[in-house]
């Protein structure tokens, strides 16, 4: 585990964690295609020997499919159906792929994400993994790169700087460095497992970065973690323990949340158990409402409260400021500054987990790729942009996503729904329901949670960001910079797909 010096120390002296191969905990991963063998096989070990991605093995004089999910499909450029001179195989689509994930969070994302949690890379072939099919936000706007001739192929990677510094305003509070530019957003203890919750908490320390407690409270079980929680405050007050705050770099007052701005949280009954009860001075069973908004902050005043409130408590806290992104989000980011907070952090509506009620994400709030531009020019109109952080998040799916939010002007994001799926969530939107998650990732039954194991988990989620993180170096130096600041408001780095019908 990293020492509290540890993420301060200068860039050169950090270590990421060694890639470990983590497969699937299912014994059939869910997978694009499939392969058939028909029974004029001759285990001639053809297949075996030219699939470049494992797909075949031999065993016992016998030839099996060992890994449908690694099959790349027509994209394959050595294909084994054509090459098996018995004709013995057949290649279909999986009917049951495209019943999982949604017009954002694809099957092929689903699928591509997976990939990366176990390998650590992105995937080869045969899925799309930049974008998904929702034909708005993200997925409409598209990076341009530099021509091939002023691509930076000499510029080793590890000369490529993605690090973010998160305390701008030069205080007294902690300097602050994430070797990588995202950060856990607020899970909380009783919407996940405590299993899941821990999963993120150590991947973001074996990162160098940060993951947040969400509102339910800081369990126990992550005090060796405290160098890299953020204990969130929000309306409900749940488990929020002055002796927490003293021990955090990072508090976060959450006003608001994109997937849901304007309602508080909700815990159902069921996913109250005894553990989560004692954590938010509960009682089992019952539901849980978090109100909307803070019934003590009515304006930046009050809101200044708040952050000296903190800052009283320990003085060497970063405070952040989580907000959804109403259409004068710009104003209440200055104000944040105003108020003494280190981080803005803006949550827009396309996260959410499968809880987040869809009358709520769909109509209500800005979509981020507006707010964060909005944010970006108000700051740097008033003259303060260089001295606050901004955060931001809601529906960031991969590091394609990453370099086109920072490009409109945040300088890093959070990550909610990715890190769920890197353990393997589906997507299928039942977290709130009965039990919870059928797959032990939002849920607090114990037997469920029982699904996954602690180091799997954790390194599940180190092995996804590793992928971003290479995958984000390798966007930089295609667009011919070094570091991930020079990105920043870099809008003309982008192009709107409806724009692009006119011009081309
Ligand atoms: S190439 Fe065809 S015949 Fe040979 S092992 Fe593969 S499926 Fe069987
Ligand atoms: S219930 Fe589990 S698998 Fe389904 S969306 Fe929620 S976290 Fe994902």
């Amino acid at each position: 585990m990293l020492g509290r010096d540890t993420i301060l120390s200068s860039l050169d002296s950090f270590r990421f964690p060694e890639v470990v191969q983590e497969h699937s905990r299912f014994r059939n991963p869910i997978a694009k295609y499939r392969l058939n063998r028909n029974n004029n096989c001759i285990a001639c070990g053809k297949c075996v020997e030219i699939c470049p991605y494992g797909v075949h093995i031999m065993r016992r004089g016998q030839v099996f499919v060992e890994n449908h999910y690694l099959c790349v499909g027509n994209d394959c450029t050595e294909p084994c159906v054509e090459a098996c001179p018995e004709h013995a195989l057949s290649m279909l689509k999986n009917p049951d792929f495209d019943s999982i994930g949604d017009l954002r969070w694809t099957p092929d994302l689903l699928a591509s994400t997976w990939y990366m949690a176990e390998f650590a890379v992105s995937p080869p072939a045969g899925l799309e993994y930049k974008r998904g099919a929702s034909g708005g936000g993200f997925d409409k706007l598209r990076l341009v790169f530099k021509s091939p001739k002023t691509i930076q192929k000499e510029l080793q990677d590890k000369e490529v700087d993605v690090s973010v510094v998160l305390n701008r305003r030069n205080d007294n509070a902690h300097r602050v460095r994430i070797q990588v530019p995202f950060y856990g957003g607020g899970m909380s203890y009783g919407s996940v497992s405590i299993t899941t919750m821990l999963s993120r908490i150590k991947a973001a320390a074996a990162l160098g970065t940060f993951c947040c407690t969400g509102e339910g409270g800081y369990p126990d079980e992550l005090k060796p973690y405290d160098d890299h929680v953020i204990t969130q405050v929000a309306t409900g007050l749940f488990g929020v323990r002055e002796e927490t705050i003293q021990r955090v770099k990072i508090v976060e007052f959450k006003y608001a949340q994109g997937a849901k701005p304007g309602l508080g949280g909700h815990l159902l009954g069921d996913k109250v158990t005894p553990g989560v009860a004692r954590m938010r001075e509960a009682v089992v069973g019952y539901p849980l409402f978090s109100p909307f908004p803070f019934h003590s902050v009515y304006s930046v005043e009050d809101h200044k409260k708040h952050v000296d409130w903190i800052k009283a408590i320990n003085p060497k806290a970063l405070v952040a400021v989580k907000v959804s992104t109403p259409t004068d989000v710009d104003m209440v980011a200055v104000g944040s500054y105003y108020a003494g907070a280190h981080i803005i952090h803006l949550d827009g509506s396309y996260g959410g987990t499968g809880a987040a009620p869809d009358i709520a994400k769909k109509n209500i709030a800005m979509p981020i790729e507006y707010a964060v531009p909005k944010v970006h020019r108000f700051l740097k109109e008033e003259g303060v942009r260089g001295r606050i952080t901004v955060i931001a998040s809601g529906g960031i799916r991969t590091p394609h996503d990453v370099a086109k939010v920072i490009a409109l002007g945040a300088d890093a994001v959070c990550t909610g729904t990715a890190d769920l799926v890197a353990l393997e969530c589906i997507r299928c939107h039942n977290c709130e329901s009965g039990r919870g998650c059928a797959r032990g990732i939002a849920t607090t039954d114990a037997e469920l949670m029982d699904l996954i194991d602690l180091e799997w988990g954790a390194q599940r989620i180190v092995n996804m960001f590793l992928a971003w993180r290479r995958e984000l170096i390798q966007i930089l130096k295609k667009l011919g910079m070094k570091s991930l600041p020079e990105l920043v408001g870099r809008t003309d780095c982008l192009v709107h797909l409806d724009h692009m019908k006119e011009s081309v």
